[in-house]
C-alpha cells in the first residue's frame, strides 16, 4: 500500500466503537472487506470477527454509517476498503453492481463473493454472479453464502443450517472463500463453475419443492374420494330414502377417506421401486437411467410415506372417538332398548367376533409399523442406522406394513363383496377402490421375490439406485 493511500484510508476511516481502541484486531490477523453495510453484511461482518478476522467495510456514506455496524471493524470507502483484502464479499442488491465498474482497477486480481439472491426465478437473464463477473473481468467471483439468511449468520451455524454452497470459475478463488467458510463453522460444497450460479440463486425461493408432488397427490386423492363418498353415502339416502344423514360427513366420512388415501399413498412409495426392478429386469442391465418421471417418483417416496402416515394417524384418531359419538350412542341404545321390548335374544357369532378381532390387530400392527417406517425416516434416527439396518426397516417392514395395512381392508368387508347393496347406484365402496393398488404393488413383489425373478433381481437391486441420480439416502427406497 502506498503512503498516499494509507493516508487516504486514515482520513475515510470512521470509527464507530469506542471498544475499537480499546481491543485492536490482532495485527497479524487476516483482513476480508464487506461491501455494504446492510443487514446481511453486518451479520456477516460480526460472523468473521468472531472468527477471528479483521473486517473492513466498503460503504457508501463512510462517515454517516449505522450504529449497528459491528464493533472492532472499520468502515471505509469502497476504494480504500478494496484496498485492504484480497477477499471482498459483496453485500449488496444487484440492481446497484455498477459502482463497482469504476472501481474494476482496484479489484483486479481480487476474489468477489457474490452473496446476491432474487426476488423471483429467471428475474434476470442472466445469473448475478455472472453478470458481476461481465463488470469486473479482471476479478475472479465466487457465488456463495446467499444460501443463509443474515438472522442466521448472527445466530451461528445450527444443523439445519449448515450447509455453505460455492460456485466460480478459479480453485484458488473457491478454496479461498471455502476456507473462510469453514472457519465461521459452516461446511462448504463446491458446485462447480460459475454456470451453477442461476441454480444456487434459486435455492432460497424454493418452497417445500419435494413436498409439492406428494402434496398434490394426497389433496386430489382426498377430494376425489370425499365426493365419491358423499354422493354414494350421503346423497344415495337422501334420494333413495329421503333420509338426511349430512352429519356423518363429519366423522364417518372422514374416517372413511382418511384410511383410503393413506393405503393408496402407502401403496404409491412402494409401486416405482417395484416398476424399477422389473424395469432392470426388462432392460437386462442396471447401467441405465430410469426414466425422469421415475426418478421423480421415487425422490419423493418418503414424502409420500410421511403423508400417507399423517392419514392413517388421523384414522386412528378419529377412529378412537368412535364411542363417544352421541350417534353411535343413541344407536346402541336403541337396540339395546329394542331387544329388551321385544323379549329377543341374540346368539354370540364366532365369525363374527373372529373376523372383527382379526381386523382391529391388523389395523393396529399394521399401524405400529408405519410409526416406525416414519420415526426412521427421520434423518436423526437414519443417520444411527446401518445401511443394511435402514434397508431392512424400509424395505421388508414397509412391504410388511402394506401386507397388514391391506390385509386389513380386505377383513373389513370381507363379508360384503358379494352383497349387492353395497353397490350403490352400481359403484363400489371406497374401501374396494382403494384395495386395488395395494394389491397390484403386492403382487409384483410377490412375483419378485419368486426364486427365478429374486436370482435375476438380487445382483441389480442395490446397484439400480447407484445408476439412478439419486441421493444415497434415496437409494434405500429403491427397488425395494
Ligand atoms: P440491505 O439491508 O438493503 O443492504 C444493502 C446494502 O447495499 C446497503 O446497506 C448499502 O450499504 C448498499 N447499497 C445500497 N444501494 C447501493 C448503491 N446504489 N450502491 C452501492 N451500495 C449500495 O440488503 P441486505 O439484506 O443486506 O442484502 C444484501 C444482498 O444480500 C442482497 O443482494 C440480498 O439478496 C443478499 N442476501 C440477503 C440475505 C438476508 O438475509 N438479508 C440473505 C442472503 C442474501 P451502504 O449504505 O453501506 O453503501
Amino acid at each position: 500500500m502506498t503512503g498516499q493511500e494509507r493516508s487516504e484510508e486514515k482520513s475515510e476511516c470512521v470509527s464507530l466503537s469506542p471498544m475499537r481502541e480499546a481491543v485492536p484486531a490482532p495485527p497479524e490477523c487476516e483482513r476480508v472487506c464487506v461491501f455494504g453495510t446492510g443487514d446481511l453484511g453486518r451479520s456477516l461482518g460480526l460472523r468473521l470477527l468472531q472468527a477471528g478476522y479483521g473486517v473492513v467495510f466498503g460503504s457508501r456514506r463512510p462517515h454517516s454509517s449505522s450504529s449497528l455496524i459491528p464493533h472492532g471493524s472499520q468502515v471505509l470507502g469502497h476504494a480504500a476498503a478494496a484496498q485492504s483484502g484480497h477477499l471482498i464479499f459483496i453485500a449488496v442488491q444487484r440492481e446497484h453492481y455498477d459502482f463497482l465498474v469504476p472501481l474494476a482497477n482496484q479489484l483486479k486480481g481480487k476474489v468477489l463473493v457474490d452473496l446476491s439472491n432474487n426476488l423471483r426465478k429467471n428475474q434476470y437473464p442472466e445469473a448475478n454472479a455472472e453478470y458481476l463477473q461481465s463488470l469486473v473481468p479482471g476479478a475472479e467471483v465466487v457465488k456463495g453464502f446467499n444460501t443463509l439468511s443474515a438472522w442466521s449468520l448472527q445466530k451461528g451455524p445450527s444443523d439445519a443450517n449448515r450447509q455453505v454452497y460455492i460456485c466460480g470459475e478459479s480453485v484458488q478463488a473457491k478454496q479461498a472463500v471455502m476456507a473462510v467458510a469453514t472457519k465461521l463453522g459452516f461446511s462448504a460444497l463446491d458446485r462447480g463453475f460459475l454456470s451453477v450460479a442461476r441454480e444456487l440463486e434459486d435455492f432460497p425461493l424454493q418452497l417445500f419443492p419435494q413436498w409439492r408432488l406428494p402434496l398434490y397427490i394426497a389433496t386430489g386423492l382426498s377430494a376425489a374420494f370425499f365426493f365419491y363418498l358423499l354422493i354414494r353415502d350421503i346423497i344415495y339416502a337422501y334420494f333413495t330414502q329421503g333420509k338426511d344423514i349430512s352429519f356423518r360427513i363429519m366423522v364417518s366420512l372422514a374416517n372413511k377417506v382418511c384410511p383410503i388415501v393413506s393405503l393408496i399413498m402407502l401403496s404409491l412409495c412402494y409401486l416405482p421401486g417395484v416398476l424399477a426392478s422389473f424395469l432392470q429386469l426388462y432392460r437386462g442391465t442396471k447401467y441405465r437411467r430410469f426414466p425422469d418421471w421415475l426418478d421423480r417418483w421415487m425422490l419423493c417416496r418418503k414424502q409420500l410415506g410421511l403423508l400417507a402416515l399423517g392419514f392413517a394417524f388421523l384414522h386412528v384418531l378419529y377412529t378412537l372417538i368412535i364411542p363417544i359419538r352421541y350417534y353411535v350412542r343413541f344407536k346402541a341404545t336403541e337396540r339395546t332398548v329394542s331387544v329388551i321390548r321385544e323379549n329377543r335374544t341374540t346368539e354370540f357369532d364366532t365369525t363374527t367376533a373372529w373376523s372383527g378381532d382379526s381386523y382391529l390387530s391388523l389395523g393396529i400392527l399394521g399401524f405400529s409399523l408405519y410409526v416406525l417406517l416414519g420415526i426412521t425416516s427421520l434423518p436423526s434416527v437414519s443417520n444411527v442406522l446401518s445401511w443394511r439396518e435402514f434397508s431392512f426397516i424400509q424395505s421388508k417392514l414397509g412391504h410388511l406394513t402394506l401386507l397388514l395395512c391391506t390385509a386389513h381392508t380386505y377383513l373389513y368387508g370381507w363379508n360384503k363383496f358379494l352383497s349387492s347393496s353395497t353397490y350403490k347406484w352400481c359403484t363400489p365402496p371406497g374401501y374396494m377402490l382403494c384395495l386395488v393398488l395395494p394389491s397390484v404393488v403386492l403382487l409384483l413383489k410377490l412375483l419378485l421375490i419368486t426364486p427365478y425373478t429374486h436370482t435375476q433381481n438380487n445382483t441389480l437391486s442395490v446397484m439400480t439406485a447407484l445408476s439412478s441420480r439419486h441421493e444415497l439416502l434415496f437409494l434405500c427406497y429403491c427397488t425395494l
